[in-house]
């Protein structure tokens, strides 16, 4: 297994014109699978209040210890491509251009490894929140990817195509209920939904892990004797969720089961040694767990 890594540069990168011009650098991170392979595409960066990832006192020491002080956080979003010489498999599709301005850089990230919407054949989603789920659609409702078969976990599908899901949802978040139901209508035939254990694809094994959304699923990708296992959000970022993850996390639709399904996880991804994907990890996202006394830490492959 060989790791790369490529920060690749695009646009007017010339002296001078960079401060008026938005960021337009795309980190990103490859992992070699026998004759497949992943590549890690960056969607942008969100920006949200630090409250979201947690207002538990305990939280602030361990934030500052990873040099996090400010009101604010900066997640990376990491896309995976997975390319099995069949199949070309995008998990997540990023944010699109109706959710932050600072996400919904991905077919510019797919452009500079020279794959086009027409060549993913199918789009698998880890869960419905917006930064994974709202680039589905161009700006005509159509399907962006139009050649994919979609797939969504069944449990994470009919909560967010219940129209009451937007009555039963914290206020924080019925624009996200707004706006996934909107998307899964539009898509409602084209997209197969599947449970948990099942393989969806050759070598691509569906593992729910419930807590952030109710049926966030991660998978586990194996090529011959090469595997990963692509996370989404169901470990969010590279500090608490690995220092402190039985914290309530304030970014769980379901804080308590999040963290059961991510103590659970922690220990899996640490005893089987598997390269991850993380959707919001940094560095790409691509890295490994490591044990640290009675916690964790992330290990990013750069
Ligand atoms: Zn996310």
């Amino acid at each position: 297994m060989k790791f790369t890594r490529r920060t690749i540069l695009r646009g007017a990168m010339a002296a001078g014109a960079m401060s008026a011009l938005p960021r337009l650098s795309f980190a990103a991170t490859s992992l070699e699978m026998g004759s497949a392979r992943i590549d890690t595409l960056s969607d942008g960066n969100l920006v949200l209040p630090l409250g979201f990832v947690s207002d538990n006192p305990a939280a602030k020491p361990i934030l500052e210890s990873y040099g996090i002080t400010g009101d604010a956080v900066e997640p990376p979003c990491n896309v995976t491509l997975y390319r099995d010489g069949t199949n070309t498999v995008l998990f997540d599709v990023g944010s699109g251009n109706d959710f932050m301005p600072t996400a919904g850089k991905l077919t510019e990230a797919m452009d500079a490894l020279g794959v086009a919407p027409e060549d993913v054949t199918h789009v698998v989603f880890t869960h419905g929140h917006p930064d994974h789920l709202w680039g589905v659609l161009d700006d005509f409702d159509e399907p962006f990817f139009f050649n994919a078969q979609h797939m969504m976990g069944k449990t994470e599908f009919d909560y967010w195509i219940d129209p009451a899901t937007q009555d039963s949802i914290d206020d924080g978040r019925k624009t996200f209920a707004a706006g996934a139901l909107r998307r899964l209508e539009t898509l409602q035939d084209q997209i197969a939904t599947f449970g948990d254990g099942e393989e969806i694809l050759p070598g691509i094994m569906a593992q729910m892990t419930p807590g952030h959304t109710p049926g966030h699923m991660s998978y586990q990708v194996k090529n011959g004797s090469a595997q990963a296992f692509i996370i989404g959000d169901a470990i969010v970022n590279h500090y608490l969720a690995f220092a402190a993850p039985a914290m309530a996390a304030g970014s769980d639709q379901d804080p308590d089961l999040g963290a059961t399904t991510r103590v659970a996880l922690l220990d899996q991804l640490a005893s089987e040694k598997m390269p991850i994907v993380g959707f919001h990890l940094p560095e790409g996202g691509l890295g490994h767990v490591e044990r640290d006394g009675d916690a964790y830490r992330y290990v990013p492959e750069v």
